[in-house]
């Protein structure tokens, strides 16, 4: 029965009781009661009435006290209601699943939680894991509770689900069983931990701020990369790191940008704690609480100072010259274009500069001493010039300067000038004194060059009309230059296109003794007539071929075809003599001597019918290497005459070391004999000294009967000239032959 069933019946018996205790006192029957109570006990009226009183005030008592008992007793009853019902609310809403195992390990009560778990590994799992936990964990002595981590297959899940069981003791043999599903507490703890590592172990250096700018954490790269450990600027400013690089302007525009996109990133230069800069590309972006307030800023950094060297040396590589250090074409052509925008009122001018024979100092002193004169040449030159000015190396020997100058040609030419003078003073190069000299042109920006690539041209044409009119000076480009230049471009590939071809002849002049009649010999001289250019001189096409390098194949082929026509005469007479021309870079190259052989053998000619003609310009150049090779020759038994004699560097001194069989005295002093006196003194004396010598003197270039007598008045008696025989085919001298002029020596 309830306790408030109890209140109520109480109440009633208190009310029926009062009720029946007032009617015996003052209803009838109440008259019977005390009759009785009179006859038996001799109680008088009052007496009773008085005892009935006094019981009917106990019994209220008794009963009011009872009320209260019950009332006190309902009161209990009912918090103990509440209480219970709030643990069950509870238990019920407790994110822990929690079970009481009674005496038999039987689970005797379960909140929602615990049966969710039941549910969802199984009822057997679940009394397994009873069973396990109360097998391992209490038998053990003072042990009284006991935690185990078990993982089990969901039942209507393919996953697996990690609870954490806790078992303590309960009252009287009982259990307390507890479990928790950690299988995302886990999960996200795996995860936090690999984020972790990833963070500790990433060569990417962080450092996380607050909004105090005060650092709260920084990983182990951010450590390596700097130098400073954790406890060094936990609770620091990151301004530690300032190298002082960067103005105040960089640091407000990075905040600008974090403030205004949230991430700032782009190269920063720090301080290490050891003082060293260096560079960092860093990326900042900021923390945000689920508010939206910015609680803290992440920098995440990688050292790029590497990098950097890299992309130095990248540029260096692409802009700069690698021996000398200066620009490069790159560079120049790059600073050049810049200089004609910047449209000075200055002239712009191109000045390319080529250093005389380098080729021979280089394979004559090695490669070595020749990188030392670039390097060296190339010092002076840069302190030769204005900061303003740009020098660069454009290839080989040559290097080329981009300078203005107030007043074009007096500017020019002082510069030009100082230039020549910086060469003036000799290199010293190994202990080696070397004197070099180099070949200017110039260019001017304006009419004849409108852009970076014609000033370019131009000054490099005007260098190579330097090198022609004899080297260690420069030349300004003119137009009239240009057109030289440009004739001798297409000469140049008619040229190469000819002796692909074979198409270049060679004609023959008879050379004579004393008078027509006696032929000694002739000489084989180069003839071309190109479909295009026509008729070029062999002195235009021989000088291109030199500048060129197409001497070599050249003068093979005239050689050939010489030889080949000349084999029938060198068999008819074996006094005849053929006369071949060596330009003066064939006498100084080694392939010379092997190339005769060759081609006397090939056609069986003696090396003595055949004179090589070699001129002055031998003298300006490798001389001892010009001496070597003419004795050589002379050795093998061919004749050397000296071509041209009179113009060139006559050197008297030089003809002692040559060994040569003839002079030939060009035709310059014969033109005006007649007249000049003193081109008369001249061969006179050339004849002099030829009979000195011992050694032939034929005289070129003789046009009339009238310089005859009077080169035979004064002792000559070999000739060459139109007045006897012009330059002629191989056919006309078979006419010759025919004719029976050939007379051979007297
Ligand atoms: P060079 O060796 O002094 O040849 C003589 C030049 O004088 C030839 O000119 C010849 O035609 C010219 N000549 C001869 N007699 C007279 C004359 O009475 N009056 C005039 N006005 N000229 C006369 P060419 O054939 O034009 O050759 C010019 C130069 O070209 C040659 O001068 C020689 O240095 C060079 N040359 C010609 N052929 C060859 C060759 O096969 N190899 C080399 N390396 N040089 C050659
Ligand atoms: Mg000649
Ligand atoms: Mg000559």
């Amino acid at each position: 029965m309830g306790l408030y069933n109890l209140r109520r019946s109480l109440f009633l018996v208190i009310l029926v009781s009062t009720l029946f205790m007032s009617l015996t006192v003052t209803i009838e029957p109440a008259e019977h009661v005390y009759a009785y109570f009179h006859s038996k006990l001799g109680l008088e009226y009052y007496a009773l009435n008085d005892a009935v009183l006094g019981l009917l005030l106990a019994f209220g008592l008794m009963l009011f006290g009872a009320l209260i008992q019950l009332n006190t007793a309902r009161k209990k009853e009912l918090s103990s209601i509440s209480e219970r019902s709030a643990l069950k609310a509870l238990l019920d809403s407790l994110p822990i699943a929690i079970s009481k195992l009674d005496k038999k390990h039987q689970l005797t009560l379960t909140n929602p939680r615990f049966e969710k778990i039941r549910h969802a590994i199984g009822e057997e799992a679940v009394a397994n894991t009873a069973k396990t936990l109360l097998e391992t964990g209490l038998t053990k002595k003072n042990q009284h509770s006991l935690e185990l981590k078990q993982s089990y297959p969901q039942l209507n899940n393919t996953s697996e689900i990690l609870i954490e069981w806790n078992l303590c003791q309960g009252d009287e043999d009982s259990y307390l069983m507890q479990g928790r599903d950690i299988t995302q507490l886990e999960e996200s703890y795996r995860q936090s931990h690999i984020a972790q590592q990833i963070i500790n172990n990433t060569p990417v250096g962080v450092m996380v701020v607050n909004t105090n700018q005060e650092i709260e954490y920084v990983n182990r790269s951010f450590e390596l990369i700097t130098g400073y450990s954790t406890s060094d600027v936990k609770g620091q400013s990151p301004s530690i790191l300032k190298s002082g690089y960067h103005g105040k302007d960089f640091y407000k525009a990075m905040n600008k940008t974090l403030i205004k996109e949230g991430m700032w990133q782009g190269e920063i230069r720090n301080r290490r704690k050891n003082g060293d800069i260096f560079l960092e590309w860093l990326s900042i972006s900021s923390l945000k609480d689920a508010q939206g307030h910015i609680t803290h800023s992440i920098g995440m950094f990688s050292e790029i100072t590497a990098q950097e060297h890299v992309r130095e040396k990248l540029h260096t590589l692409a802009y700069y010259d690698s021996l000398t250090s200066l620009a490069n074409r790159t560079l120049f052509n790059d600073r050049l274009e810049r200089l004609i925008k910047n449209n000075s009122k200055r002239t712009l001018c191109v000045v390319f500069i080529d250093l005389d024979d380098f080729k021979r100092i280089n394979d004559s002193l090695g490669h070595d001493i020749g990188d030392q004169l670039l390097v060296t040449f190339a010092k002076r030159l840069q302190y030769s010039i204005r900061g303003s000015d740009t020098v660069a190396r454009w290839g080989g020997d040559e290097f080329i300067i981009a300078i203005e100058v107030s007043e074009s040609f007096e500017g020019i030419s002082h510069f030009c000038n100082k230039q020549l003078q910086l060469l003036k003073a000799p290199f010293n190069l190994n202990g080696r004194e070397l004197n070099v000299t180099a070949s200017i042109g110039v260019s001017i920006y304006g009419e004849d060059a409108q852009t970076a690539s014609d000033l370019i041209r131009n000054a490099d044409i005007a260098m190579y009309q330097a090198k022609r009119q004899g080297k260690n000076r420069y030349e300004v480009f003119s137009s009239k230059l240009h057109k030289d230049i440009s004739e001798n471009i297409e000469i140049e590939n008619r040229l190469r296109l000819a002796i692909r071809k074979q198409q270049i002849d060679v004609h023959f002049q008879p050379q004579v003794r004393t008078n027509k009649k006696h032929i000694i010999g002739f000489e084989a001289l180069a003839r071309w007539t190109d479909e295009e250019l026509g008729n070029v001189s062999p002195q235009k096409f021989i000088t291109v071929a030199e500048n060129t390098g197409l001497i070599g194949d050249l003068s093979a082929l005239i050689l050939n075809k010489a030889l080949e026509q000349f084999k029938p005469f060198h068999d008819a007479d074996t006094n005849l003599l053929l006369s071949v021309n060596l330009s003066a870079s064939q006498l100084q190259d080694d392939d010379l001597i092997p190339l005769l052989k060759k081609k006397i053998s090939l056609y069986g000619i003696r090396p003595q019918q055949v004179k090589l003609e070699i001129t002055e310009d031998i003298f300006i150049s490798k001389i001892e290497k010009s001496i070597g090779i003419t004795s050589e020759l002379k050795k093998i038994g061919f004749k050397i005459s000296l071509d041209d004699f009179g113009t060139g560097y006559s050197s008297l001194s030089y003809l002692k070391d040559f060994d040569i069989d003839e002079l030939k005295i060009d035709r310059s002093f014969v033109i005006n004999i007649e007249k000049s006196e003193r081109n008369k003194a001249i061969i006179t004396a050339m004849l002099v000294m030829a009979e000195i010598l011992s050694i032939d003197c034929i005289v070129e270039g003789v046009e009339t009967e009238k310089q005859l007598i009077e080169l035979k008045s004064m002792g000559c008696n070999l000739y060459q000239g139109y007045f006897f025989y012009k330059p002629m085919p191989c056919n006309e001298l078979e006419l010759l032959f025919e004719q029976d002029l050939l007379l051979g020596v007297e």
